[in-house]
């Protein structure tokens, strides 16, 4: 299979007065498409650091990434910003979900810039439909419960049919029944579209719904 991700030795720091924390110490992995991969590692061992990293987020101190054989560091902020827009989803444990809009705009909201407005609100209402929303799509994010939320996040990373979907902790603020219903349809939809993921998690049974776990410890992948 192709490689869509080529992380090569990465490294970050975050440096705080006269402290220098080295969170990632070489970390080098390569993920084919259409792959399902887990990141697992304690509490500050550095796996949202280096998810922003893979998705285009945070420019490392040393290493490259190269998506679809392009450098994403490489390229200018603007273009990188547009290359997120296009090819890549985020799940964050909070939802991130605009409080102001209902849940067709905050869905549909990704794509307004590169389609018209009204496709982008038919493929957010389909979307919505497969994580079993529809009759939630005019409801304000505060009126949902939490994993309706998170379901309807995991509905606006797929928006722009992204090519690698990122989730970190996507079931962090859930309750066990609710992280699963939200795994479900999370899992659904990559495997009935074939997208490839990268899942981190510090729970052994969330990632082993994975093809292949990946442990982060003290700053390199095992
Ligand atoms: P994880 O997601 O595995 O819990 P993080 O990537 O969030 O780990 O953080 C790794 C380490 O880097 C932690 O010790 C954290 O405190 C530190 N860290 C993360 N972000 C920053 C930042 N912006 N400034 C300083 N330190 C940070
Ligand atoms: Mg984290």
């Amino acid at each position: 299979m192709e490689t869509i991700l080529h992380v090569e030795n990465v490294e970050r720091t975050y440096t705080i007065g006269k402290t220098t924390l080295e969170v990632l110490k070489g970390v080098s992995l390569e993920i084919k498409a259409g792959e399902t991969v887990a990141i697992m590692g304690e509490s500050g061992s550095g796996k949202s650091t280096l998810l922003h990293v893979m998705g285009g987020l945070d420019n490392p101190k040393a290493g490259t990434v190269h998506f679809q054989g392009q450098s994403v560091y490489g390229m200018s902020s603007a273009r990188r910003s547009r290359f997120r827009a296009e090819n890549v989803g985020f799940v964050f444990q909070s939802f991130h979900l605009l409080p102001e809009l209902d849940i067709l705009e905050n869905v549909a909201l990704p794509a307004m810039a590169l389609r018209k407005a009204g496709d982008a609100k038919a493929r957010a209402a389909e979307l919505l439909a497969e994580v079993g929303l529809a009759d939630r799509i005019g409801h304000r994010p505060q009126e949902l419960s939490g994993g309706e939320q998170q379901r309807a996040a995991l509905a606006r990373a797929l928006m722009n049919e992204p090519d690698i979907i990122f989730t970190d902790e996507p079931t962090g603020n859930l309750d066990s029944n609710t992280g699963d219903k939200v795994l479900h349809y999370l899992f659904q939809l990559v495997e009935n579209r074939g997208h490839t993921l990268v899942l981190v998690t510090h729970s052994k049974d969330v990632a082993a719904r994975c093809a292949r776990q990946l442990i982060l410890k003290d700053g390199v992948l095992m």
